[in-house]
């Protein structure tokens, strides 16, 4: 692994060898980590090395290749924990991703504490996958529910959230409260120490989106006394297909497994059957083993980067292309403070539409995002059915941010806007 002392993106970006793919005749531009990052070499090989020498099914054998593989697989559990200060290994469960996650507790959690009637606060901003497992919940009994009332944290119209409203939303006596720490839309950071505590206050439990400020490694899963926290390794250079639930191990006894099978058993009789402890009762069946493992070293591979100085590189690369993008008079959504939206940028070019912008863009090799980015109440907050988005990440350049911008005058000359 190359050892990056200090912040230099020319030497992370030899690390990534898809940033070196010509993209329809152009040197590619990949501005879409919001939507998934680039993986460096390490993580490519960690991948690699993991079916050629360890490949076994983990938890399950003694012989030599299973032993290696579980411990490496259970040593990768410990790393996720250290990078987010989790309480403990065993306070990471092991699941495909934040989506995944967040199923788990609406239904381990959810279906077990939760009756009609009770409310389950969230907020505008969320992504689909933190709105439609509790919207599953709100039906009726009849059609797979238990009747649950959902409320919703209003978004400004600079794109934070409304904080009298969270204050006063919280004090009605939610059961719980579910959040993302950074919008994949707006960029928004929220302020989540201050949710978790005032959430706490109000004896709440707190449910963490951190699939968008995970992988910018800021996230402190004991300082912010959440309850739960939900990632997924493919935002933070790790692989697709494995993510991680952080759970404050105070509420396992509040949870039940929602999956059963292989694994997560302790004795099984014809008709009944008594359970591991957590984390393993949650993890049925056979595991990505691999991908944690190569999740494991895109974890050493971020903190091996000076993260302070990633931050302030992304806040650099977002600034820029706020500032680009105003002088051309094209709207931008979310905070005008580049230092609480660090990496996400969504746009609208007047009269066109985002699919038309993204694919001119991609014509010279930039990729960047259109859509409604699975949070279409948000976009219909926004009064847009959809956005473009342009997100940034360790490996970008301001070359690219230039580009990019350069872009979308093309875009403009294109369409005569
Ligand atoms: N929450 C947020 C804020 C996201 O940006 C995403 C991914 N776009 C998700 C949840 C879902 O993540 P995944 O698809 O990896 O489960």
């Amino acid at each position: 692994m190359t050892a990056v002392a200090s912040f230099d993106v020319e030497r992370i970006r030899a690390d990534f060898p898809i940033l070196h793919t010509m993209a329809r005749g152009h040197p590619l531009v990949y501005l879409d980590s919001a939507a998934t990052s680039q993986k460096p070499q390490v993580v490519i090989d960690a991948l690699v090395d993991y079916y050629t020498t360890s490949n076994a099914n983990v938890h399950r054998s003694v012989h030599y290749l299973a032993e290696r593989a579980t411990t490496a697989y259970e040593e990768a559990r410990a790393r996720v924990g250290r990078f987010v200060n989790a309480p403990s290994p065993e306070s990471v469960v092991w699941v495909r991703g934040t989506t995944e996650a967040i199923n788990l507790i609406a239904t381990s959690w959810g279906r077990r504490n939760l009756s009609e009637g009770d409310t389950v606060l969230l907020t505008e901003m969320e992504h689909h996958s933190n709105l439609v497992p509790w919207q599953m919940l709100a039906k009726p009994r009849d059609h797979g529910g238990i009747g649950i009332r959902l409320d919703f944290v209003p978004v400004t119209e600079d794109g934070q959230l409304d904080m009298d409203a969270a204050r006063e939303k919280l004090a009605t006596g939610p059961r719980l409260f579910g959040f993302m720490a950074k919008s994949n839309v707006l960029g928004t950071e929220n302020p989540v120490a201050e949710l978790c505590a005032l959430a706490r206050a109000n004896g709440v439990v707190t449910l963490v989106d951190g699939a968008q400020s995970v992988p910018h490694g800021t996230v402190d899963f004991q300082a912010l006394g959440c309850d739960f926290l939900a990632f997924s390794a493919h935002k933070a250079l790790g692989p697709m297909g494995i993510g991680a639930l952080i759970v404050n191990p105070c509420r396992y006894p509040e949870m039940s497994p929602y999956q059963g099978g292989g694994e997560m058993i302790m004795r099984v009789k014809l008709a009944t059957s008594t359970y591991k402890a957590p984390p393993i009762c949650f993890e049925a069946g056979t595991p990505s083993a691999g991908d944690a493992i190569a999740f494991h070293t895109a974890l050493d591979y971020l903190e091996n980067l000076d993260l302070s100085a990633v931050h302030a590189h992304e806040t650099r690369l977002t600034r820029l292309a706020l500032d680009l993008l105003a002088e051309k008079g094209i709207k931008t959504f979310g905070p005008d403070d580049a230092a609480l939206r660090a990496g996400i940028v969504s746009f609208d070019v007047p009269g066109v539409h985002p699919h038309d912008v993204s694919t001119l863009l991609d014509g010279r090799g930039i990729a960047v995002r259109a859509g409604h980015h699975c949070c279409q109440p948000l976009m219909r907050k926004l009064g847009v059915v959809a956005t473009s988005r342009a997100s940034f990440y360790l490996y970008n350049t301001e070359d690219e941010v230039r580009q990019f911008a350069d872009g979308l005058d093309h875009v403009r000359e294109y369409f005569k806007r």
